[in-house]
């Protein structure tokens, strides 16, 4: 219980410095400077103004200075973030492996949010979520070797190797797949970003849960596509929400896969 109310502070945290990314890296600002200021009244803020979830509702969703109104987005990814954390710290405990696969959901939730906002997804945060991915097992060595509980060599260069390998075949699909789709219907599907967020869901999920993951992000993406009759559908923030379902049900779902083709 204690661990989780601690993820979830963490979580909090966190899921604040993703609202200044989510806000200052669409606009190709400075995230560290200037300090959090009032967009409408440029008013520096105070720290208590500043309080994760708790500063939004006491304030009433309003800025402390001007009363402007504001938005609902910034508790609304703290809260997801701390979740997020929760969640994962109770499928994985207080790893390393937790604090990791936790930032890479978070920051895949901001390159949702600014895929949702801006169609267009930076690559600085996308590429810092591979590279996470992607060091998975230096982290897990990095923790195993502190804790004096390393197991052979071999463990963590199989893993690497591994992760390296999935990435690389997933993204290389999704290139065709953009390249294949793009001959059908003349249009640019997949983005350059996509295959980037691919080599990161192949890293976390391996096979088969990445392939799974990937129809999944498809099946969601169906409803809005058809409503949205040629209007841009971001496929980013579908791609995270399949990723996140089948990492979390992964125990269920290879049980599954296992009995059906194994
Ligand atoms: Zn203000």
């Amino acid at each position: 219980m204690i661990q989780l109310l601690f993820a979830l502070f963490i979580g909090l945290a966190i899921g604040s410095f993703l609202n200044v990314l989510i806000v200052r890296i669409p606009k190709g600002e400075n995230v560290a400077f200037p300090p959090s200021h009032c967009p409408v009244c440029d008013n520096p803020l105070k720290w208590w103004h500043n309080v994760p979830l708790l500063s939004w509702v006491l304030l009433r969703g309003r800025c402390a200075y001007c009363r402007h109104p504001i938005s609902r987005l910034y508790p609304t990814v703290e809260l997801i973030t701390g979740m997020l954390f929760s969640v994962l710290a109770m499928k994985l405990g207080l790893t390393a492996e937790w604090f990791v696969t936790s930032l890479i959901f978070s920051l895949l939730l901001a390159l949702s949010v600014i895929d949702f906002e801006y169609y267009a997804v930076p690559d600085s945060l996308n590429f810092t979520a591979l590279a996470l991915a992607l060091a998975m097992p230096i982290f897990i060595f990095g923790e195993d070797w502190i804790t004096g509980t390393l197991r052979d060599f071999s463990f963590y260069r199989n893993m690497l190797v591994e992760g390296f390998e999935n990435a690389a075949i997933v993204a290389a699909v999704f290139f065709a797949l953009g390249l294949f789709v793009r001959f059908l219907i003349k249009k640019e599907a997949l983005g350059e970003a996509d295959i980037v967020i691919a080599g990161t869901m192949g890293a976390m999920l391996g096979f088969p849960l990445v392939l799974i993951a990937i129809y999944v992000a498809a099946l969601l993406a169906l409803l809005p596509a058809l409503f949205a009759r040629g209007h841009m559908v971001p496929f980013v923030p579908f791609l995270a929400l399949g990723t996140w379902i089948v990492y979390i049900f992964s125990d269920p779902i290879l049980k599954w896969w296992n009995l059906l083709y194994a």
